[in-house]
Parts: structure tokens; C-alpha cells; sequence
């Protein structure tokens, strides 16, 4: 059975950069690319980052109860298309999103043993550093963000881990040892007891 990594954070808080460390160095995660209205950022692609529609299509789509869960976040909508974790169990992959806090509560009724992690950076301040360095968002949308920020930290008590994204290196790290944590549970090992129980035949 797949796992469900779901990461939120705080826009700034350097979730994409931590996300594509943890990407590449595993290839049994399979990234899950979210529907969303707004506009390509920078270097961003079309099918990669995201999937970049209209909000009429938007809409047409949430009709038809396309979207696992989905939320309108800074006047765009996003959503995760019910077709990801479909193919994550076709794959045999593990599901990563990166979800705003309402998505993540959506999807945590939706599949309650999803594993939900929170990443902060370290304070507001290098919250607000990080967003004016990233030099993609005009002022009035760093203001925005940081307002939301402070209204998404309110939700940290409700994912099942947090980490801080101080350096680079530790938090990935922090990352990478919460997902073998989780692979390691009793109940996703089954299959793989299976054969071993068996050479105990007496204890079946
Ligand atoms: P998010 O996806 O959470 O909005 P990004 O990954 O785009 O954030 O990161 C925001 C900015 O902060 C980027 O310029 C990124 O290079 C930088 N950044 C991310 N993590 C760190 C870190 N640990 N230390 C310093 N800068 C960082
Ligand atoms: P950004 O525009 O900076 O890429 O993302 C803004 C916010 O939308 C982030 O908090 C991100 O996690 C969230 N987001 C991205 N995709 C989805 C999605 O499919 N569903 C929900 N609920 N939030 C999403």
C-alpha cells in the first residue's frame, strides 16, 4: 500500500526547494502536480509544477468531482487531481503533495492515514528575507503572503510532524527520516513479512 507524504508551509518558508532535494534523491516518491489557476512563476512548466488552467475550467472540473481536495489559496484556486493517487498505487510509489493547510485537512478525511508534516522556517523575519530574495512577488503580494503566513502557523498542531527549515541539509535530512519512519511501520511491512513468517511455518 502507498504513502501519503503531505507537506505544507508557509509561503517563503522553502518548501519547494526542500521538496525538489527530497524528489530527486528518492525515486520511490511520486510528486503529486496540482491543478491551479494562477499564473506560471519563473522558470515553472506546464505538467511540472503545476497544471496551469483557467478558473473556468477550474470550476468545471471541481463539478464534475475531479479534485481529491482543493482550496482557493492567495485568489487562485489549486487542487489535487483524483487521478494521482491512483497512479501512486498503480506505480507502487509513495505520494508526496505539497498542499496548503485546508488541502491537507481535506485529504486527512479523505485518507486518514496520510502522514501530514509541517515545514516553518526559523522566523518571521527569514520568512520575510526568503520571500523578498526569491524576488518573484511584487510588495503588496509579500504583505499577503506574510498575513497568510501567520493565519497557516495557527494550523501547525494539527499535522503529525514539524520541521524547521533552518539549513538546508538538516532539513532535508529531517524530512528523508520521517519518510523512512513511516515506510518502517509494522502495517506497510506486511508483504514484506510475509515470506519471512513463512520460513516459521510453525508460528502461522
Ligand atoms: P516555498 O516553496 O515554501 O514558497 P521556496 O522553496 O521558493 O519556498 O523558498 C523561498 C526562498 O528561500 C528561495 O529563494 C529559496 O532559495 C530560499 N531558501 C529555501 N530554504 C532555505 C534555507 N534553508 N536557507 C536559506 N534560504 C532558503
Ligand atoms: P504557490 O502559488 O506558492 O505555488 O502555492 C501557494 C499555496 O498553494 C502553497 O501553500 C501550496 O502548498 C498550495 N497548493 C499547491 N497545490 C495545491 C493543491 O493542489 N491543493 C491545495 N489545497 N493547495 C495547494
Amino acid at each position: 500500500m502507498s504513502a501519503v507524504f503531505i507537506i505544507s508551509a508557509p509561503s517563503g518558508s522553502g518548501k519547494s526547494t526542500l521538496v525538489k532535494r527530497v524528489l530527486s534523491n528518492d525515486p520511490a516518491l511520486l510528486f503529486s502536480v496540482s491543478y491551479t489557476t494562477r499564473r506560471p512563476r519563473g522558470l515553472e512548466k506546464d505538467g511540472e509544477s503545476y497544471c496551469y488552467i483557467s478558473r473556468e475550467e477550474f470550476q468545471a472540473r471541481m463539478a464534475r468531482d475531479e479534485f481529491l481536495e482543493c482550496a482557493e489559496v492567495f485568489g487562485n484556486y489549486y487542487g489535487t487531481h483524483n487521478s494521482v493517487w491512483k497512479r501512486a498505487l498503480e506505480e507502487g510509489k509513495d505520494l508526496l503533495l505539497d498542499i496548503d493547510v485546508q488541502g491537507a485537512q481535506q485529504l486527512k478525511e479523505r485518507i486518514p492515514e496520510a502522514v501530514s508534516i509541517f515545514v516553518l522556517a526559523p522566523s518571521r523575519a527569514v520568512l520575510e528575507q526568503r520571500l523578498r530574495a526569491r524576488g518573484e512577488d511584487s510588495e503588496p503580494v509579500v504583505q499577503k503572503r506574510l498575513a497568510g503566513a501567520a493565519r497557516e502557523i495557527r494550523n501547525y498542531a494539527r499535522y503529525d510532524y514539524v520541521v524547521v527549515n533552518d539549513r538546508v541539509e538538516q532539513a532535508v535530512a529531517n524530512l528523508e527520516a520521517i519518510i523512512r519512519a513511516e515506510r518502517l511501520r509494522r502495517e506497510r511491512m506486511e508483504e514484506r513479512m510475509r515470506p519471512i513468517l513463512e520460513t516459521f511455518g510453525e508460528i502461522l
